[in-house]
């Protein structure tokens, strides 16, 4: 019998914390997850006003399809018939100055409608993507709970992934393409994880590319937070307990060794093993004290740098959306140069004329809204630092900005307005703990993605990471696939 109040400790109900725990559940282990919400999901939220529905922030999410991530993990927690998914194709439209391409699924027609648009590029193209479906195929095949690097055969295993591994997009594009608008148009889905393609990591955005061809682009029918839900709800019923409204506040260690939490409430509890899924300077900077930990590490820590924050406008609006727009996704650009804007947002700073997001997710699921009325997720890169207070007034400034943007595609829009809310970056901080209210935790450069990415195993004995701040990175897949390869390196530690 232990002398452990649970197996395992999981801090933070996103979907990487209850994915880790349903698994791990399932395998039979005692487990508690503490969540400082009321609601679990962390990110992957929903809420209502004036009878209008909104996603919080996850609006669209790949590897849905069978045999895809998310199906894998459904089918193997049998949950597959509690949920639907609605796949969105095209999956965006992205609406440049002087045309609009649309981003369907299937790969060779994609790169034959760009052919046809750069005749003259057709080979660079094609070896574009070649080059990223043979990086994702080597990233596939890595082992789940392989520690990834192992120094001495990694090299020939994975030769592609070893010769990009320290380059970025654009490194590959400036090889391969001459025209810039064609660079920019190849590159547009880097900003999903909100970064040009001079800074982001090829892998990151190999993975993020194929992913999304591979198996499409999907919404939840009904709310996104359904799937958090759903997991918490099987976590229960293997035996798991979620405790909501309960902030940890510390992370308990003797030596260099986890043993437990503590609440806000002061209430503490063991485990043999405590796994964080929230905010990674959080965890190390806050939740435990930062000398037990080894000072590189430490120092790394600091250096590195979340990604970037959103500000959204949700807008509940009278009539449909059907005529003025065809397709859900919009994501429209002010300008072929995408570094000048997160220049300026690295400087804490926007542009006049920044490019931004239209989402009508009540065109995909029209029970977000009531008959005769739609709903508008409007929303712009911002750093946390475009602001202090993020008060009234620069919120009213950037919800007109976007409003003034997005009457151009739809008239009257304004007169329209039931309901109005918004969120900023400080609003995803308080909900969720990210720092900054970064989308994505670690920005994915060369030097904090793959295989650089923080380790799940910490310098701290027995605890964890999963989620966002470890490998591979944000997005809902992602966090899935963090949440398993946490529980299988847990499983075979403790059966082991
Ligand atoms: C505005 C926005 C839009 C996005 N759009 C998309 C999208 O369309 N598609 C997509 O795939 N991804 C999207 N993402 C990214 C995606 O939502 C995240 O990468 C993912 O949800 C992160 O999951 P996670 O489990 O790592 O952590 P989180 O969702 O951040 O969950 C962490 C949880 O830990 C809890 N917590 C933190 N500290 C404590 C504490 N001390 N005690 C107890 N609990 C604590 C938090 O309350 C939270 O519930 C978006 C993100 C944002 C912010």
């Amino acid at each position: 019998m232990s002398h452990f109040d649970f197996d395992i400790i999981i801090i933070g109900a996103g979907v990487g914390g209850l994915t880790c725990g349903a698994l791990l559940a399932q395998r039979g282990l005692k487990v508690l997850v503490v969540e400082k919400n009321r609601k679990v999901g962390g990110c992957c939220t929903s809420f209502r006003r004036k009878g209008f529905t909104f996603d919080v922030s996850v609006q669209s999410i790949g590897e849905c399809h069978r045999g895809g991530r998310i199906w894998r993990l459904l089918d193997r927690l049998e949950l597959l018939k509690e949920i639907q998914f609605v796949r969105l194709e095209p999956a965006r439209e992205y609406h440049f100055p002087d045309r609009k391409i649309s981003q369907y699924s299937d790969l060779d027609s994609h790169i034959d409608h760009l052919s046809s648009q750069f005749p003259k590029e057709f080979k660079g193209i094609r070896e574009v993507y070649s080059t990223f479906g043979r990086l994702f195929r080597e990233i596939m095949e890595m082992p789940p709970s392989l520690d990834w690097f192992d120094t001495k055969t990694f090299r020939s295993r994975y030769p592609l992934y070893y010769r990009w591994k320290d380059k970025t997009l654009q490194d590959l594009l400036d090889q391969l393409i001459v025209d810039p608008k064609l660079k920019t148009i190849l590159s547009v889905r880097s900003s999903y994880a909100l970064m040009p393609p001079q800074w982001i990591s090829l892998v990151a955005m190999s993975s993020l590319e194929m992913s999304y061809f591979e198996g499409g682009v999907y919404c939840v029918k009904g709310r996104m937070e359904t799937f958090p839900r759903l997991l918490m709800k099987k976590l229960i019923q293997l035996g798991g307990q979620v405790l909501t409204n309960q902030q940890v506040t510390r992370i308990l260690v003797e030596g260099r060794k986890a043993f437990g939490i503590r609440t806000g409430k002061g209430v503490e509890y063991t485990g043999r093993v405590i796994v964080s899924n929230c905010d990674a300077t959080l965890t190390f900077c806050g939740l435990v004290d930062e000398g037990v930990l080894p000072s590189r590490f430490l120092s790394r820590l600091k250096g590195m740098k979340p990604s970037f924050s959103y500000y959204i406008s949700y807008l509940g609006i009278e009539g449909s959306l059907d005529e003025e727009l065809p397709c859900t996704n919009n994501e429209i650009f002010s300008d072929y140069d995408l570094l000048v804007e997160y220049d300026a947002l690295s400087k804490n700073q926007l542009l006049s004329n920044p490019s931004f997001y239209l989402l009508a997710p009540s065109l995909v699921n029209p029970d977000h809204a009531g008959e005769g009325l739609s709903t508008l997720c409007l929303s712009l890169k911002v750093p946390f630092a475009y602001s202090r207070t993020w008060d009234d007034d620069v919120r009213k400034d950037l919800s007109q900005r976007l409003l003034e943007k997005a009457s151009r595609m739809i008239p009257n829009l304004r007169d329209r307005i039931v309901v109005m809310a918004d969120s900023t970056p400080m609003t995803i901080e308080r909900m969720t703990n990210n720092r900054w209210g970064s989308a994505y935790g670690w920005a994915q450069y060369p030097r904090q993605a793959g295989i650089y990415r923080l380790n799940r195993a910490t310098p701290i004995e027995d605890l964890y990471l999963t989620g966002h701040w470890t490998s591979p990175g944000g997005g809902i897949s992602a966090v899935v696939a963090s949440g398993e390869i946490t529980s299988d390196l847990i499983w075979n530690r403790l059966s082991g």
